[in-house]
């Protein structure tokens, strides 16, 4: 049962080919380009704090702000004060509507954080900021009638600073539960300046409280008895040590919502139009430099029109613009950080050696940047481990062995997204009938799931369900009893 009717439509966005849309965007974020941002803790009460720690700017290495991570005091602090939002579902609804609002209405300064903190296009940036005013109003929509589960911990992921951190929060928020929520080491200061607006929009400081750092704080957040349940995007490992930390500490049945990798797939066969379906690749592979848990890793192309699709697809990458994300002409930016950067190259270099690197194009010299990469590989099988960047694997395969496919693919343990590019309808079905994905896109991109339509979450190892954006997410943050009765 729901309170509220969901006679809501997602946000309209800009539109980049608009001349006069991409002059307004320009004129509401230039006056953030040289912004020095400063983040710290937002706790119930005022604490002093001292921003020391520079947070750095992927695209050039120039420092954009401070932050203050939080401490041992703050911690205990948070977790004494953090009390569940008691106004009745219609008045949170009513705040996470404004604070929706709030949040396009500063779009210039949430742009220049997007781009300038995270390396967001601005292609980025637009989706972005729809994807986290859709979630709000989303959830804002679907409130079920339940209890609140009590105090969640929120921990969001550095690649969708803006959308998983306000996703997560939001439907904790709207569910009526007091929130620890927890950013991303790499990306402070948008996580501040949301909570900031949050709070601008009537969300109680006792119900939403900020505690930036790194995986110390993550790990008292998530181990400490006061904790009734996790919501967390990020690696399968860090899950692993969640799920972990929670059975030690917690009592059973305390939810941990996780979504975690996936090593992607996309079958290409031989009735597949070439043109759309390298477009497809070049999006899902490329697109935010492959920072995104739904990007395709592993492409399996059928043997046949194998040549002809990686000739079109070396000469699109190729066209790929890689530089300063602030700029429109840019297609990809920079991947988040040093340690980023080094471990994607050091993979690349792996397959350098062996010669496997069918092309890798040249990144821009400055800043934390990967050129995009196609290695050949036998099969899926060979990858251990997600790599979390611009690097496209690729496998031929034969017409006869496309169960094998399906199987080696199934077999990898993750099941996020799925592609698939295929002009028979027979085929089409046989295909998403058996492989086992949370998302599964049929003769477009892999990307980019939309709230509310394409409810995004995946199986095995990445993750553990309920679908951000889905209709069943918010049962989840209810009180035991209740997880069950939502929608
Ligand atoms: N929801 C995003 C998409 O569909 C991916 C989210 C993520 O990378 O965690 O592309």
């Amino acid at each position: 049962p729901e309170l509220f009717a969901p006679d809501r439509v997602n946000s309209a966005g800009f539109d980049l080919t608009h001349a006069p849309t991409v002059r307004q965007i320009d004129e509401a974020r230039t006056p953030w380009l040289t912004h020095n941002w400063s983040a710290a803790p937002l706790l119930a009460e005022d604490v002093a704090t001292d921003a020391t720690v520079d947070v750095i700017n992927p695209a050039d290495l120039s420092v954009i702000g401070q932050v203050s991570e939080a401490s041992k005091d703050d911690i205990d602090l948070a977790l004494a004060k953090a009390s569940v939002w008691e106004a009745p579902a219609s008045t949170r609804a009513e705040v996470l509507n404004r604070a929706a609002d709030l949040y396009e209405e500063n779009y210039g300064e949430l742009f220049a954080l997007l781009t300038r903190e995270a390396g967001k296009t601005q292609l980025d940036c637009v989706s972005e900021l729809r994807e986290a005013v859709d979630f709000l109003r989303y959830y804002a929509s679907r409130i079920p009638q339940a209890e609140a589960a009590g105090v969640f911990t929120c921990i969001a992921p550095w690649n969708f600073p803006l959308a998983i951190f306000s996703g997560q929060i939001a439907a904790a928020l709207a569910t009526g539960n007091a929130v620890l929520a927890k950013p991303a080491e790499q990306t402070p200061l948008i996580a501040y300046r949301a909570v900031s607006l949050l709070h601008e929009a009537g969300v109680p400081r006792t119900a939403l409280q900020l505690l930036p750092g790194g995986g110390a704080v993550g790990a008292a957040l998530t181990s400490d008895p006061r904790i009734k349940g996790v919501a967390f995007t990020g690696s399968t490992a860090t899950a692993l040590k969640i799920r972990a930390s929670m059975a030690d500490n917690l009592r059973p049945g305390t939810p941990l919502i996780a979504e975690t990798g996936g090593l992607n797939a996309m079958i290409v066969d031989s009735t597949a139009l070439p043109e759309q379906a390298v477009q497809s690749i070049v999006e899902s592979a490329f697109q935010s430099a492959g920072q995104r848990c739904s990007a395709l890793r592993c492409l399996y192309l059928q043997e046949d029109v194998a040549d002809g699709v990686l000739t079109m697809l070396t000469g699109a990458m190729e066209a790929l613009q890689l530089g300063n994300p602030w700029q429109l002409s840019t297609d990809s930016g920079p991947v988040i950080d040093q340690t980023a950067r080094d471990g994607i190259q050091a993979h690349i270099e792996t397959a350098r050696a062996e010669g496997r690197l069918l092309k890798q194009t040249l990144p821009p010299q400055e800043g934390t940047f990967v050129g995009s990469a196609l290695i050949e590989i036998p099969g899926i099988s060979t990858l251990k481990k997600e790599i979390f960047g611009p690097v496209l694997h690729v496998v031929r395969f034969k017409a006869s062995d496309l169960d094998q496919v399906i199987d080696d693919i199934n077999a990898t343990g993750y099941g996020l997204t799925f592609g698939l590019h295929s002009r028979i309808d027979d085929r089409v079905q046989h295909i998403t009938d058996r492989i086992e994905a949370g998302n599964i896109y049929v003769n477009r991109n892999q990307i980019g799931a939309v709230v509310g339509s394409q409810p995004f979450g995946g199986e095995g190892l990445s993750g553990t369900g309920p679908k951000a954006g889905g209709p069943n997410y918010l049962a989840r943050f209810c009180a035991p009893d209740h997880q069950h009765s939502g929608a």
